[in-house]
């Protein structure tokens, strides 16, 4: 059996004629920049996510670095992040000319553990941290109840990478204030991916930010349009970081399915993890299975707390890089997001940045993305687990 690491020719099959319709939709119109579908998904995306605003733009990475331009983040700012996620989290920071100054992750979540943010932002007595961009990595939201109460008490805005994320909830507990918030939506700007492999896909490269800033709003859409008002007066530097129509007007089709498909890629993830806890690999600590932090807990109108999207289904387990050698033989995809934790990438050497980060390093070790788009069959579920308990067999 063949069980691919996605699959999205599984959902053309259902897709196909209406992303066809859509396509086909704009060519017709010749809006061919912004326009009627851009703006009709920035709408949609916010209130999706529970944001006011929606500003589109051409990637996640330009989502990213439009949201730190918008912040005025340059040369010799610090910008507080992770050191486990993909390079483009970082690789905003130092195009801009800023410095990343890394929180190690907690073990559980791989999301930046506040305790170590806390204890960089009281050693920061210059108060060179510009920006805090923590990142919901695999789709499960970092501890936003910790970071956001942190960022406000030391006046840092905070980015959200919320590329993996679209539709994940957590708490968030503000004083006495306790109600569920949506990746994005929590601090001053959310940014999205919609690469084809995030759970909202295009067909090609798009992004957006969210905020519930109207100032930071208007800030982003002159920034995204080289930072011109009227058309060709220029008041600030911005870029060519706009959505492209087509994109915009696929994404539509696609997003009337996503809670559909989250919770596809939650039961799927059930499965994996019961027919691993069925197996001894998971009693003798050789695999451990995603854990879902405050799981369990409820809202009062019965509304899980924390809704892992599943982006990824990332085990860690003994032996990763002999496991991952044997799942491609057989026919399994799988990935490692991510194997050089970002501390350690070779394009930092000449900053000479002194961080160590174990909990990070000792994950990039340890990690292993299993398949879990939503149209995964238990039967090719049934036969992964079976070909990781041969392995380890
Ligand atoms: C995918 C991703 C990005 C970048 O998105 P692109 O649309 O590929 O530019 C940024 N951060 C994280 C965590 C991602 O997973």
């Amino acid at each position: 059996m063949k069980v691919p690491l996605l699959d999205l020719q599984a959902q053309l099959e259902y897709l196909e004629d209406d992303l066809v319709a859509a396509v086909t939709r704009v060519v017709q119109s010749t809006r061919y920049i912004q326009g009627p579908e851009v703006e009709a998904l920035e709408e949609e995306v916010a209130a999706y996510c529970g944001a006011s605003y929606g500003v589109g733009v051409s990637s996640g990475t330009d989502a990213l670095l439009i949201s730190l331009m918008s912040l005025g983040i340059g040369q010799g700012d610090k910008v507080l992040t992770t050191p486990y996620s993909f390079f483009a989290t970082m690789g905003v920071i130092l195009r801009l000319g800023a410095v990343p100054v890394f929180a190690d992750i907690d073990p559980i979540s791989y999301n930046m553990d506040p305790a170590r943010m806390e204890e960089i932002l009281k050693a920061d007595t210059e108060r060179e941290i510009k920006a805090i961009i923590p990142v919901h990595l695999y789709g499960q939201c970092a501890d936003m109840s910790s970071i956001m109460q942190l960022a406000d008490s030391f006046g840092i805005p905070v980015i959200e990478d919320a590329a993996q994320a679209i539709g994940a909830d957590c708490p968030m507990i503000l004083d006495t204030n306790r109600k569920i918030g949506r990746a994005g939506s929590m601090g001053l700007a959310g940014c999205f991916s919609f690469f084809p492999s995030k759970n909202l896909g295009g067909i090609g490269d798009a992004g957006m930010v969210v905020t519930q800033n109207k100032d930071f709003a208007e800030k982003l859409v002159l920034m995204r349009n080289h930072g011109a008002q009227p058309k060709y007066y220029h008041k600030i530097v911005g870029g060519n970081f706009r959505l492209d129509p087509i994109q915009a007007a696929a994404l539509r089709v696609k997003l009337p399915y996503l809670d559909r498909w989250h919770t596809n890629r939650n039961e799927n993830a059930t499965v994996y993890s019961r027919l691993l806890t069925e197996s001894t690999l998971v009693g003798d600590g050789r695999v451990v299975c995603p854990q879902i932090v405050y799981s369990g807990e409820f809202s009062a109108s019965g509304k899980q707390l924390n809704y892992h999207i599943f982006n990824q289904y990332v085990l860690r387990v003994e032996k990763r890089d002999e496991l991952r050698e044997w799942l491609q033989k057989n026919d399994i995809g799988c990935e490692i997001y991510y194997p050089v934790p970002l501390h350690k990438q070779e394009c930092l050497a000449k900053l000479s940045i002194d961080t160590h980060c174990p909990v990070a390093e000792k994950a990039a070790g340890e990690t292993i993305a299993l398949p879990i788009y939503p149209e995964l069959t238990v039967e090719m579920q049934n036969y992964v687990v079976e070909k990781i308990v041969q392995f380890y067999d």
